[in-house]
């Protein structure tokens, strides 16, 4: 067993977890989605100013209508008030018209009050219209930016696919079936270096006596862990 060439694997495969990793948590998503989460913000006050102006549009509508009809009833009562004779008829019509124009005065000033909050929304309208405009801008920076980065992790992906598969063609299948199930069984080490009497692996220590029997194993034979039964490189 070329426990060098697996650990040359092993450094592979951890730099493939590490790309994969990577891949799936991509900075620029956050980034991304901040901006599409301004720009979805922006759009719904857009809608809101719209309909606010729609609103006070057919509100003014209204009132200039009412104000038509106050104008045209008061016509037609000053008229009626000429041809009247009896003081109590005139003073009951001269009431009537007080009334109408108090109501029309009111009306006026409402409809003052929705010019001043109309032309408000339009500001407003305008504003928001530029700070979407630029945020989609902003968002298409975001994707473009995100997509660079998807193809140079995938890029980085496939260079270490490549590599392994380069390096694995001159390992003997058992030798790196076993290896595969040792990974997947000590999290993603297979196999470790002994550093200072610890393993690499479980980081515990092996005793004078294990080092000593490791060491003298037959050079075809491969060491383990007395604590993890990870592979050791000797
Ligand atoms: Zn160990």
């Amino acid at each position: 067993m070329d426990l060098r060439a697996l650990l040359d694997v092993q450094r592979l495969d951890t730099a493939m977890d590490q790309a994969r990793h990577a891949r799936a948590n991509l900075p620029e998503v956050a980034v991304q989605e901040s901006a599409a989460g301004k720009l979805a913000t922006l759009r719904a006050r857009i809608g809101d100013l719209l309909r606010e102006q729609g609103t006070l549009e057919s509100e003014l509508a209204g009132i200039e209508k009412r104000d038509a009809e106050i104008g045209t009833h008061l016509a037609r009562l000053e008229k009626q008030l000429k041809s009247v004779i009896a003081p109590r008829e005139a003073e009951a019509l001269q009431h009537e018209m007080k009334n109408l124009m108090i109501e029309r005065e009111a009306a006026d000033e409402r409809g003052l009050a929705m010019l001043d909050a109309s032309s408000a929304a339009d500001a407003a309208l305008g504003e928001t219209r530029a700070a979407g405009a630029e945020a989609a801008r902003e968002l298409a920076a975001a994707e473009a930016t995100l997509r660079d980065a998807e193809k140079e992790a995938d890029r980085v992906i496939a260079e270490l696919s490549v590599a392994r598969a380069d390096l694995i063609a001159s390992i003997d299948a058992s030798d790196l079936a076993t290896y595969e199930r040792l990974r997947a069984n000590h999290a993603g080490v297979a196999i470790a270096e002994i550093k200072h009497g610890v393993c690499g692996g479980c980081h515990m220590d092996i005793s004078a006596s294990e080092l000593d029997a490791i060491k003298r194993l037959p050079a075809d034979q491969f060491a383990e862990c007395p604590n993890c039964t990870r592979l050791l490189l000797r």
